[in-house]
């Protein structure tokens, strides 16, 4: 345990979360009598921590698994193996009527705020609607709540009245926001809350999730599929591949110094201004080739090994574990497991 303390940043307080060998596979059925014939490891053991207040960025190519780890960690769907711990509970086996005294305080804002807005409902409605299901609140308490929090997100209290389609996509993404922060919730995954918005209106919703993080106390879990987004707004970033951790660093290490050869070419193919100012300069430029292979069918040790410019014959042989590279700063790479002493810097997560 003493070697994850070392990686928050932040003065230390607690851990909200204590995720740990968290797995998630979908059976994958086929024939007529529809048989399971094979999974789909979109979370494959995967251990973490998240701090009190703090941001943790995941970031990965569409289809690496970071929409279900954010939905297995909220309980929306199960787990195949692992845990999860929230605020000292052990959400991981609990039933849907003992999970309802945690659901006010874990919510989720989603990439597309159109499809995630009932369009027949107006935006009081549709704020108000968090309160009805999670509390026991009377209507004027309920009125009270959604008016301060509409004023928080930059809303209008004219635009209670409004319906969704009335909005711009930044201003929808206000409404989801309201609707997740309405309850006092204490976590937020954030599923690319600004993916689907233009790049000026990005930075304005982002700036106000800063806001609103530190005046709620908030605890982000924030999802995005580039290393430009989650720059500003995240303490610590995963990088994902595959269902699995490539690395795990404070920001700024993790920008500045990339160790796995998948993070470098992330970065690589951001643009300038957005890349760490002081990384190393003498490391040839990583560009990503082909796709990622099927979830179903991962390739045998590093799942990266496809598409590495680096990959050697231990690559194909043996899986790397995720390995202390500097401190607080871990890598799953064979270039890293083999440079220091394998076997005291081997992570022990579990
Ligand atoms: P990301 O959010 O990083 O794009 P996802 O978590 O959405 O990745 O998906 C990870 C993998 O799991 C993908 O291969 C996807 O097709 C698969 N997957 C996601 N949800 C389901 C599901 N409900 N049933 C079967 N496969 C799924
Ligand atoms: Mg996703």
């Amino acid at each position: 345990m003493k070697v994850l303390e070392e990686v928050k940043p932040k003065v230390a307080t607690k851990n909200l979360l204590e995720i740990r060998n968290l797995k998630k596979y979908f059976p994958i059925k086929g024939g007529v009598i529809q048989r399971t014939t094979g999974h789909v490891k979109a979370v494959d053991d995967i251990s973490f921590d998240i701090q009190e207040g703090e941001t943790l960025g995941i970031v990965g190519e569409s289809g690496s698994g970071k929409s279900t780890l954010g939905r297995v960690i909220l309980r929306l769907l199960s787990a195949t193996d692992g845990t999860i711990t929230f605020d000292g509970n052990n959400l991981t086996h609990l039933k849907e009527r003992e999970l309802r005294n945690y659901r006010k305080d874990m919510q989720i804002i989603f990439q597309d705020p159109f499809s995630s807005l009932n369009s027949k409902m107006n935006v009081y409605e549709l704020i108000e609607e968090a309160l009805v299901i999670q509390t026991k609140l009377a209507k004027p308490e309920r009125k009270k709540k959604v008016e301060a929090i509409v004023e928080k997100v930059g809303l209008r209290i004219e635009d209670l009245q409004k319906y969704p389609h009335e909005f711009s996509g930044g201003q929808r993404q206000r409404i989801s926001i309201a609707r997740a922060l309405v309850n006092n919730p204490k976590f937020v995954v954030c599923d690319e809350p600004v993916s689907a918005l233009d790049v000026s209106i990005q930075a304005q919703v982002l700036n106000l999730m800063m806001d609103l993080q530190d005046e709620l106390g908030l605890t982000y879990l924030f999802i995005a599929h580039d290393l430009s987004v989650v720059k500003h707004i995240s303490d610590r970033i995963i990088v994902m591949y595959l269902g699995r951790v490539a690395e795990i660093a404070p920001k700024n290490n993790l920008y500045d110094n990339p160790k796995h050869p998948y993070t470098q070419a992330l970065l690589d193919s951001v643009s300038v201004v957005d890349r760490g100012e002081n990384r190393v300069p003498e490391r040839e430029k990583i560009v990503l080739k082909g796709t990622m292979p099927s979830p179903a069918n991962p390739p045998s040790g590093c799942a990266f090994r496809t598409r590495c410019p680096f990959a050697f014959d231990r690559c194909s042989q043996e899986r790397p574990e995720l390995t202390e590279v500097e401190p607080g700063h871990f890598a799953a790479c064979h270039l890293h497991t083999g440079v220091k002493d394998p076997v005291s810097k081997l992570v022990q997560y579990s």
